[in-house]
C-alpha cells in the first residue's frame, strides 16, 4: 500500500461509488504529504480506504483512480493492465496493424495512451502520475512486445494543466518517424513524429471501413488529413476530392494515393466552410460526402459556437448532396452528445429542405473502449445518413 494518503470529501467518495475515475480538487479535504505524481491511498475523514489513485499537485483533476483494491499498484499490476488491454485488442482489431493498444480511462489506465503503428509504439503520458511511471511503462512494453521503437508524443497542450513540459522524441530503439502500415486493405504512411495526434486518427478506422460500403459516384472528403476516408471512398467512387487546410497532411495524402496506385483522387488545400459555400454557389453536386472536423467544443464554454459550426457544415453539405446521396458526419467533441448531433442535423435538414434518414449510428473504433461510468470516454460520434 502507498504510504501517502489523500483524504477526500463525501462528494469525492460518491464520485468513486458512481464508477467515475476522476476526483476534482474541490473534493480533496486534505492532500497530506502527497508528492506530485505519487500513487496515493484514498481515504475519507474516518480513514476508511476507498482505493489507490494518481495524485496531481496541479490539475483540477486532482486524483485519477487506479484501483479499488488494496493490492499495491506496482510494476506487475501495471504490466497486467497493459496485457489485459492488449488481449482485448486481439479480439477487435481484425488484422489492423495500427490501433490504440491502451486508451487511458477506457482501459483503467487513466491519462495513458499507447498507439501501435506496425513495429512502433507511440505513447502519451498526460498526467504527473503517468509521467512518473513512464520509464516503467517503456520497460514493460519492451518486454511484452519487443517493438522496433518506442516514441513519445507528449507535445500536447493538456500537459500544461499538469505543469508538465511539451516534449516528443524516441524513448527506446531506433529513431524512426515514418512507418508504412496496412489499414482496411490499404497501405498507408504515418508520420509518427510530425503528424497530428500520435501520427493518425486511429479512432476512425472502423468508420472509414463503414463509409466505404455506401460510397458511390462523385465523393467529397472534408477534413481529410492524410486521406483516411478519401482512400477508402476511392475504392468505390468514380472520383474523390479530399480537402484540408494542412499542406503537410495533403502531401502525405498524395503519397498515400501513389502508394495504392489510385488515380481517381484529387486534393485541395482549403477551408472546408469556404469550400462548401463556394461549391454550392457553383452548383457543384456530390453523391457521397464525409465531414470529419476537429473538435469544435473542447470546453463547455465553446458549446454554442460548436453547435453553430456543426449546423453550418451539415447544412452546407446537405445542400450539395444529390438525392439518394450519403452523408457521413462526425463529431469528436465529448460535450456534443449523439442526441445533440442528431438534433443539429435535423435542424440543418429542415433549413436545407432535405428529408434525411439515419442509416447507421456509430462511434469510435472498439480499440478506444467506452467506460460506461466515465461519459468522457464516449467522445466520437459518426452518423451515416441518406438524403432523399
Ligand atoms: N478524417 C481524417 C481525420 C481528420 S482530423 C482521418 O480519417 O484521418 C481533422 C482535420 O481537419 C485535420 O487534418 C486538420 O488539418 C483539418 N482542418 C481543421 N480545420 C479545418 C478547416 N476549417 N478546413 C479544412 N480542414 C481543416
Amino acid at each position: 500500500m502507498p504510504s501517502q494518503a489523500v483524504t477526500i470529501s463525501q462528494r469525492g467518495v460518491e464520485r468513486v461509488l458512481s464508477g467515475h475515475l476522476w476526483i476534482y480538487r474541490a473534493d480533496v479535504l486534505e492532500p497530506g504529504e502527497a508528492d506530485a505524481g505519487a500513487i496515493v491511498r484514498l481515504q475519507d475523514h474516518r480513514r476508511h480506504f476507498w482505493g489507490q489513485a494518481l495524485y496531481s499537485s496541479k490539475s483540477q483533476i486532482a486524483l485519477r483512480l487506479l484501483t479499488r483494491e488494496e493490492r499495491p499498484f506496482d510494476r506487475a499490476f501495471l504490466a497486467e493492465r497493459i496485457a489485459e488491454a492488449a488481449t482485448f485488442r486481439q479480439q477487435v482489431v481484425e488484422g489492423a496493424e495500427a490501433y490504440r493498444l491502451v486508451s487511458g480511462e477506457g482501459d483503467l489506465l487513466p491519462s495513458l495512451i499507447i498507439d501501435r503503428y506496425g513495429p512502433c509504439l507511440v505513447i502519451q503520458t498526460l498526467s504527473q502520475g503517468m509521467e512518473r511511471l513512464k520509464a516503467a511503462i517503456v520497460e514493460i512494453l519492451q518486454e511484452a512486445f519487443s517493438p522496433h521503437s518506442i516514441l513519445e508524443r507528449n507535445d500536447v497542450a493538456v500537459r500544461e494543466l499538469e505543469g508538465l513540459p511539451e516534449q516528443k522524441g524516441t524513448l527506446a530503439g531506433e529513431n524512426i518517424s515514418e512507418v508504412e502500415v496496412e489499414e482496411n486493405g490499404l497501405r498507408l504512411f504515418f508520420d509518427l513524429m510530425g503528424g497530428q495526434k500520435t501520427g493518425g486518427f486511429l479512432d476512425q478506422r472502423e468508420n472509414r471501413q463503414a463509409a466505404r460500403q455506401y460510397a458511390r459516384g462523385r465523393a467529397l472528403d472534408c477534413f481529410s488529413y492524410a486521406g483516411g476516408f478519401a482512400l477508402n471512398l476511392a475504392q468505390r467512387c468514380d472520383s474523390v476530392l479530399g480537402i484540408d487546410t494542412s499542406p503537410e497532411a495533403l502531401s502525405l495524402a498524395r503519397r498515400n494515393q501513389q502508394l495504392n496506385s489510385l488515380n481517381n483522387l484529387e486534393w485541395k488545400e482549403a477551408n472546408c466552410f469556404d469550400f462548401l459555400k463556394a461549391a454550392d454557389q457553383a452548383k457543384q453536386r456530390y453523391d457521397t460526402i464525409v465531414l470529419d472536423p476537429p473538435a469544435f467544443a473542447r470546453q463547455k464554454s465553446n458549446l454554442e459556437a460548436a453547435w453553430r459550426g456543426y449546423k453550418e457544415l451539415n447544412l452546407r453539405a446537405l445542400k450539395i448532396l444529390n438525392p439518394g446521396g450519403f452523408l457521413v458526419t462526425c463529431s469528436c467533441s465529448h460535450h456534443v452528445s449523439e442526441a445533440d448531433l442528431l438534433e443539429i442535423i435535423a435542424n440543418a435538414a429542415l433549413d436545407a429542405h432535405r428529408t434525411v434518414t439515419v442509416v447507421e449510428r456509430r462511434t469510435q473504433s472498439r480499440d478506444h473502449p467506452i467506460l460506461l461510468t466515465v461519459p468522457e470516454t464516449h467522445y466520437l460520434k459518426c452518423l451515416i445518413l441518406r438524403a432523399l
